[in-house]
C-alpha cells in the first residue's frame, strides 16, 4: 500500500470505470471488512483520484447490503479527504425532470438496519450533520454546472429509503409533503460516515425517473429499473465532464470546516 494516495474518492456506478486511462487496482481490506470492490486509483487533471463502484463492478450488491463503512475506510486509508458521490435519484416534483442533475443540500434518512457509525464504543461521538454537504465543493459544482451548460438544481432535499423495493404512491406523496425533492437508497449512511472521518462530501444526483409517479399527472408511469439504468447511463458523459472540471477547479487546501467535524463532538472522561 505504500505510496498509494488519493485526494478524491469517487463512489458511483460501474459506468465510471472509464474515468481513468490506466488505473491501478488495489485490493484493500479494512477493519470493517472489504469495500464493494477493488479500489481503482488513477489521475484526473493531474490529481490522484480513487474510485469504488458502490454496488460492485457487476452491480451485485443491493443498497441495504453495501458495506458503507468499509468503502469509506478504504478511502481513508489512501488519505482521501474529499468524497464525490454519483447517484441516480427519483424525482418527487414535476420541476425535477429526468435528465436533470441536482446537488443535494440536505437529506432525510428513512433507511434502517444499516451499520451507520464508526463509533459503537468509546469515545461516544455525536457529529453535527446540520449542514451535511461540503459548502466549498457544492459551490464548485454549481460553478462547473453553469459553464458546462448542465441543467442542475442548486439545492435539493434527498430522502433516503431502505429499499430495495421502490415506493408506493402514498409513500411518494408523503415524502414530498415532508419537504423532500428527490429520493434514493444509498446516500445514508455513506454521507455521515464521511463526516465521522472528517471528509468533505459532495453528491451529484442524476434524476432518472418520477418515483411512484406524480399524482397530479396520472400519465406519468411509476419508476422501473430499466428506466433508471437507461437514464443513468445516458447521463454518464455529463457526469464525467463535470467530475473532471470539479476536480480541476478544487483547490488543494480545504477552506471549509469539514476537517473539523470531530472537534467538540466526542465525550472525554474527565
Ligand atoms: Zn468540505
Amino acid at each position: 500500500m505504500a505510496g498509494n494516495k488519493a485526494e478524491f474518492g469517487v463512489i458511483g456506478g460501474s459506468g465510471l470505470y472509464s474515468l481513468f486511462e490506466n488505473p491501478k487496482e488495489l485490493d484493500i481490506d479494512t477493519k470493517y471488512g472489504k469495500p464493494s470492490d477493488k479500489v481503482s486509483l488513477g489521475t484526473i487533471n493531474g490529481r490522484n483520484v480513487a474510485f469504488i463502484p458502490r454496488h460492485g463492478r457487476n452491480h451485485t450488491i443491493p443498497p441495504h447490503m453495501i458495506n458503507y463503512r468499509a468503502n469509506l475506510a478504504a478511502f481513508d486509508s489512501l488519505g482521501v479527504k474529499r468524497i464525490i458521490s454519483i447517484t441516480a435519484v427519483g424525482s418527487l416534483r414535476m420541476d425535477f425532470v429526468p435528465g436533470d442533475m441536482a446537488f443535494p443540500s440536505q437529506f432525510i434518512n428513512l433507511s434502517n438496519g444499516r451499520k451507520e457509525t464508526y463509533f459503537d464504543a468509546e469515545p461516544v461521538t455525536h457529529v453535527s450533520t446540520a449542514f451535511p454537504y461540503c459548502p466549498e465543493m457544492r459551490k464548485n459544482a454549481i460553478n462547473v454546472g453553469t459553464y458546462d451548460n448542465i441543467k442542475y438544481h442548486e439545492n435539493a432535499t434527498l430522502v433516503v429509503i431502505n429499499g430495495p423495493r421502490f415506493s408506493t404512491m402514498a409513500e411518494s406523496k408523503l415524502f414530498n409533503s415532508m419537504g423532500a425533492d428527490i429520493i434514493n437508497m444509498t446516500q445514508y449512511p455513506e454521507i455521515t460516515l464521511a463526516k465521522e472521518l472528517a471528509m468533505c462530501y459532495l453528491s451529484i444526483a442524476v434524476v432518472t425517473d418520477y418515483d411512484a409517479g406524480i399524482e397530479a399527472d396520472q400519465r406519468i408511469p411509476p419508476v422501473s429499473l430499466e428506466d433508471v439504468n437507461k437514464r443513468f447511463e445516458a447521463n454518464m458523459h455529463k457526469v464525467k465532464l463535470m467530475l473532471s472540471d470539479i476536480i480541476k477547479d478544487t483547490a488543494q487546501e480545504r477552506s471549509c470546516d469539514c476537517g473539523k467535524s470531530l472537534d467538540n463532538a466526542q465525550m472525554h472522561k474527565s
